[in-house]
């Protein structure tokens, strides 16, 4: 049971954020930027953010050719460009908020791996979207670096060509999140953690949410207006948004002596995704191999898609140099069908941004932006 002085100053604000992720954290700093008199509580049910965004690889992309031209397959070539556009903006936004050395921004560049077996017209496909998206970049964006094949160290006998994309770069995915704590606590936002929101209920115009606290004591906190930013936990609040979470295994090696690959990289449709950090390589995906059981709020890790990481690894990727895995984790994405974020305004009082579609680091930004404006 709460004290009446808990009750007076830990429980109510003008606004509560429920998930500590990169779409909370975004949205509480763009709600103190613009108002920096408003109280904002963030809850979190975790220790620390506990979905995807302390979860990823630790890339600032925005689609690699083969997921960009599947993706018009099914949401049609405008809506890729808009997408593309979003990406892009959502990461200057989040440049610009946190800077580029609280991100460990490295501008190395994005590849996608051309495998020699397959009947894919990569040139169609590549001034194809070069042709899409050459007014909003004002150059091309892919080009073919075959050299790189023998450069980066790959299997000239499974690998025959790269594509480089000069805008994608690496990031520090723990300490993006370590700063945007940091930065929105600054502006005076209140971040509790181990509180995980229950209930809420609408009560003389204001909302009432129940939260359990980690020794498993209910506690009831007050807000003017409440933001669900649980991305695929969303789902629980409002079982008719279309929120289907999808689980994302990755593993890091211990430090590889004269690693010779140096950014972010993708082949298969984006399904596979493995980069540089320093001299180990952190890689993830084959989400595709098992749609069905990786569809799923549960974290963990599966022989199935562990094994093809490490063969992929073992024959593609690093040929006849022996590595140990380090660590392996996984992270819980959301995904819809028309791959868009739910911004959305529910009533008066309560508001969802979720659904990030697995493109949060690059989206979560202007998730936040666009949820505030209708907040505000
Ligand atoms: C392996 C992997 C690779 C990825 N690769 C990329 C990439 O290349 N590019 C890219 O842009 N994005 C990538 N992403 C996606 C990106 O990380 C996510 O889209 C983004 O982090 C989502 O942020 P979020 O804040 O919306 O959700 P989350 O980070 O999931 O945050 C939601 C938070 O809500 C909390 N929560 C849930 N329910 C409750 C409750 N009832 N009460 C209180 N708290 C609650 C959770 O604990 C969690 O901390 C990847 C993700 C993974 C897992």
């Amino acid at each position: 049971m709460i004290s009446f002085w808990e009750t007076k100053h830990f429980t109510q604000y003008d606004f509560i954020i429920i998930g500590s992720g990169l779409t909370g954290l975004s949205l509480a700093a763009e709600i103190k930027e613009n108002n920096p008199l408003k109280s904002v509580l963030v809850l979190e049910r975790g220790l620390f953010p506990s979905g995807a965004s302390t979860k990823n690889a630790g890339f600032a992309c925005f689609g690699s050719v083969s997921e960009l031209i599947s993706d018009i397959d099914l949401i049609g070539e405008r809506t890729v460009v808009e997408m593309v556009k979003n990406r892009v903006n959502g990461l200057s936004i989040l440049r610009n908020r946190l800077t580029d050395k609280h991100l460990d921004f490295k501008p190395f560049g994005g590849y996608e791996l051309i495998f020699i077996e397959g009947n894919t017209d990569w040139n169609y496909n590549l001034n194809r979207l070069n042709k899409l998206l050459e007014d909003f970049f004002k150059s091309n964006v892919f080009s073919f670096t075959p050299h790189l094949v023998n450069e980066f160290g790959f299997n000239k006998a499974l690998i025959k060509s790269i594509i480089c994309n000069p805008f994608e770069a690496q990031i520090d995915t723990g300490l993006m999140m370590k700063s945007l704590i940091e930065y929105v606590s600054q502006l005076g936002v209140k971040i509790i953690t181990g509180a995980e929101v229950i209930n809420y209920s609408i009560v003389n115009n204001n909302v009432e949410l129940e939260v359990k606290s980690v020794n498993g004591v209910a506690s009831i906190f007050k807000a003017s207006k409440i933001a669900f930013c649980s991305n695929a936990f969303t789902k629980k609040f409002f079982p008719n948004l279309e929120i289907i979470p999808g689980r994302g295994q990755v593993l890091v090696t211990k430090p590889i002596d004269n690693l010779k690959i140096n950014g972010t990289f993708h082949f298969d449709d984006g399904y596979y995704y493995f980069r540089n950090f320093n001299d180990r390589i952190i890689f993830g995906g084959g989400r595709n191999l098992d749609f069905i059981n990786e569809t799923t709020l549960e974290f963990g890790n599966t022989d199935l898609i562990q094994d093809t990481l490490n063969t992929f690894l073992e024959e593609v990727i690093i040929p006849g140099i022996n590595f140990e895995i380090d660590q392996k984790w996984s992270g819980i994405m959301a995904f819809g069908h028309n791959k868009q974020p739910i911004i959305e305004k529910i009533n008066d009082n309560v508001f969802v941004g979720a659904r990030l579609n697995g493109m949060g680091v690059a989206i979560s930004s202007n998730v936040a932006k666009q949820l505030a404006e209708k907040m505000l």
